[in-house]
Parts: C-alpha cells; structure tokens; sequence
C-alpha cells in the first residue's frame, strides 16, 4: 500500500511492477498457478549485521548493515551496496526488488540483490572510511563470493570504499577473486565501470528519441545529483553535443546557463569531495541556489526549461509538480539514472502524456551490465579496452530499449516503457523460476 509506512519505499516499487503485470497475468494462467508474484516479492534470504568501528575519537560507533539476496533464477544475486544515513531495511528492499526486474532486462546471467548501511560517509576522515569499510566487510564476507553474490557500489560507495571492502575480503577469505564490481582498474575493475551508470542512461535516451525520430544534439537538458551517476550523464550528453545546464546535491543546485563546467565538477566531487557552493566561486556567471529557497514543494532542478531531464540523484525526488513543471517548459524525454527518482504520480503522468520516459530499472541498466562485463573479464583473466566495453554498453542499452518497447506494443501501448520494462524483465525471471521448480 503507498500508504503504509512500514518499508513503503517497497510497497511503492512492488505496486508499480504488480500493476503493470495485470495483462500478462491474464495472457498466462502459468504465472498464477506457479504463485509467482506470492514467490518473487518474498526475497530468498535477508541478512541484518551490526557493524563495530571506532572513529577518529577512539569512541565506539555502531551501524545497521544489510543484504539482501532477493532472486537468483537469472544467476547469482548482483546490486550495489549504499552508505547512506536513510537507509533502512524498506529502502534496501526496495533496492533490490527493482535490481531483480533490471538485471533480467539487461539479458545477462545475473540475478538481483542489494545491500547497504545507514552510515553516513560525509565529514569522515579517510582512516575512518577505512575502518567503517574493513567493519563491514568483516560481516558481509561470509555471504559473497564470485558465484554466489556479488556487490557493486551506489551512493556513498566508489571506488575508495569498494578498495577498502575488497581488501578486507581478500585477508579474511585468503581467496583473490571477482567478489565486489566497481574495482580499479590497476586491479581487476573494467574500463567503463565508473562513467556506465550515466553514459547508459544518456544511450537509452538516445535510442528513446532516435525512435520518435528526435535527438539530444543542441538540446539543454537537466541533470540532478553531482555524484558518479550525474557526472558521467554530463559528460556523455556533451559527447551527443547536449548542453547539461544543472547539477545538484542535497543541499542545492547548480544552474550554468553556459552549460555545466565539467572539468570544474569532477575535480571538486571527484578529486577534492567539495560541496556544490564552491562550483560558483569559479564561474561567477553561474546561479547557485540552496534548497530551501526551492519553490515550494518542488526541486529546483525541474522548474528549470529543458528538452531532457535527467533525474541521478535518489528516490522520489521528482514528483508531480515536477513533473508539470517540466511538462509546461517542454520537456520531451526522461531518462532516469538513479532508481525510483519520480513518485508514482509523476511516474503516471509522464505515461499520460506520452513523452519518451525511461524508467530507472530500463534507463540505468547500465552500470549493473558493465559490472557483469567486469565479472566476465575476471572469470576469464582477460581485459578488454575501454572501446570494446563502451560498445558493448551501448549495445545492451539498445537491447533493454527494444525489448522493453517491443513488449509495450505487444501489449497495446506502445509507448509505455514502464509496462514493457516491468512484464519483459518479469517474464524472464518467472519463467526461470518455473522451469528451476519450486526451490
Ligand atoms: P553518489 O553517492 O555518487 O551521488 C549521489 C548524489 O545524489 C550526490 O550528489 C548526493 O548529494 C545526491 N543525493 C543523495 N541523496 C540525496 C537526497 N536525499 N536529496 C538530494 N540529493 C541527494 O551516488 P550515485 O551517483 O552512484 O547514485 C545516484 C543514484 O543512481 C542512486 O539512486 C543510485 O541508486 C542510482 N544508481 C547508481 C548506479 C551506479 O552505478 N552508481 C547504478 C544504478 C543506479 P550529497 O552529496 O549532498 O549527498
């Protein structure tokens, strides 16, 4: 129920992919006579952990981690784990049921999990990084491991922290392996790894518009979040020759007429983790405004002209104002890099009006497939160049597109990729469980 405020982060995602499931329901008695939706909702195993580790002051500090291992029909379970002082156990399994439907669209052997802990990484030092991760780790190491499950990075967790986690892995289990995606690339991470999330989301817009016979070139668009998602979204919409206008954290927002300064970004996310007040103290012409001085019950982000948004900082934080906002300021594409970012409302009105809308577990794929193309590399010892994973990148997003807007014209509404995400990524995933038994 959107209402209940128990996990309702999960009953929002559950309730979207079980409405959209109603006309395959009816075209295949298999599914209910297997009691797949009773089956797929309930994840196969859930792991709670607290996490011990001193801080910089010698005090004891004490976390909630979590996994969970939701669905393995497809292969073993594959998501990221986020360090993020909202996670709960409803926003870990929201995670990871919509990891389940995503992983299947890619149409690689992964099956869907998704992990985390309500640490809050801002503000610690890098020894205290260290010691959160290696804490962590110390729990988590026991349940992973190249074919079983296999965690990757989300917010809060890069490179850094995937370094610190796998070092942990390796002294505990005395095993070098593939056990965490997101490594780097001096030992065992793929080129393409980090810029995937965002260059992917930017190709599923491509292939949206291409379809309609549009384009991104020379057009403004929006992007939210300044983390690794938004900045690699950045840099390939100005690949395509799109000019990015905006950026964002949770304290505000960044609006450059001239087009966002990514050299700028990435060296005070990236390189010096700074807030985003600082981007304007080097481009003067350029408009900072903190949240709060937001209109009301909108992000800024939205309220700003564009011809593509491209929400890529967290959940829920587009909803319907925003959504007319970008409506009535034209806006004809959405391609979601972050998971869940539009509310159920903004989600329906984006379907209604027939704009080209990528739903995050269709639009965001990408960063989950070049995990899989970095699990490959690993499994057969060979590295592949930055080109050949580029292009294999591009390829999936085209295959995620045509699946998902081939099966919404199968079921009459051919512009609904929120339906034809939701029964193609399901129907694979039933199907295996049908086929494996009732395991
Ligand atoms: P990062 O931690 O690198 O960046 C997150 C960004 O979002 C930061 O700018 C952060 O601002 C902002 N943000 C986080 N929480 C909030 C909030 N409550 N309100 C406003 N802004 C917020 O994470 P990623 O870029 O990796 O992840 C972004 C999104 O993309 C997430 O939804 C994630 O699940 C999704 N995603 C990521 C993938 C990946 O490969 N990394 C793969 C698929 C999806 P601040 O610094 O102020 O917190």
């Amino acid at each position: 129920k959107r209402s209940s405020p128990y996990q309702k982060e999960f009953y929002q995602a559950a309730e979207e992919v079980l409405e959209s499931l109603r006309p395959l329901m009816l075209k295949y008695p298999k599914y209910r006579k297997h009691k797949i939706i009773e089956r797929i909702v309930e994840p196969e195993r859930q792991i709670l952990f607290r996490v011990n580790w001193v801080d910089d002051n010698g005090e004891i500090q004490v976390n909630k981690g979590y996994r969970i291992e939701f669905n393995s029909a497809l292969g073993p379970y594959k998501g990221g784990l986020r360090f993020h002082p909202s996670v709960t156990a409803g926003v870990i399994k929201f995670l990871g049921f919509e990891q389940i439907f995503k992983n299947a669209l890619t149409g690689l052997q992964i099956g869907g999990g998704k992990g985390g802990s309500d640490f809050d990484p801002k503000g610690k030092s890098d020894n205290e990084i260290m010691r959160f991760c290696q804490a962590f780790m110390s729990e988590l190491f026991r349940h992973i491991g190249a074919n079983t499950d296999v965690p990757a990075g989300d917010i809060g967790v890069g490179a850094r922290e995937i370094g610190y986690m796998f070092g942990m892995y390796k002294k505990l289990a005395n095993r070098y392996e593939g056990i965490l995606t997101g490594k780097s690339i001096n030992w065992g991470g793929s080129l393409v790894r980090t810029e995937a999330t965002g260059y992917g989301a930017v190709y599923f817009a491509k292939y949206m518009l291409e379809a309609r016979g549009e384009s991104l070139e020379g057009k403004r668009c929006v992007v939210s979040g300044s983390g690794n998602v938004a900045i690699y979204t950045i840099e390939k919409l100005y690949h395509l020759g799109a000019i990015p206008v905006t950026c964002s954290d949770s304290n505000g927002m960044v609006y450059d007429s001239e087009g966002i300064d990514l050299v700028l970004l990435k060296e005070l996310k990236e390189a010096s983790r700074q807030r985003l007040t600082e981007y304007v103290k080097h481009r003067p012409h350029a408009k900072y405004t903190p949240s709060e001085e937001y209109p009301e019950g909108c992000n800024g982000v939205y309220n700003i002209e564009c011809y593509a948004a491209f929400p890529s900082a967290t959940q829920n934080e587009l909803n319907l104002n925003d959504a007319k906002n970008l409506l009535e300021n034209g806006c004809f594409c959405v391609s979601e890099g972050a998971n869940m970012p539009s509310t159920p409302e903004a989600v329906d009105l984006f379907v209604e009006s027939k704009i080209c809308y990528g739903p995050g577990k269709a639009a965001n794929a990408g960063g989950v497939s070049t995990s899989q193309l970095e699990m490959a590399q690993n499994a057969s010892m060979v590295n592949w160049t930055f080109e050949e994973v580029d292009e294999r990148l591009a390829q999936i997003m085209k295959n995620i597109y045509n699946s998902a807007s081939q099966t919404a014209a199968e079921f009459g509404e051919p512009t609904n990729l929120v339906l034809g995400a939701n029964i193609a990524g399901f129907k694979k995933v039933a199907d295996a469980m049908i086929e494996q038994g009732l395991v």
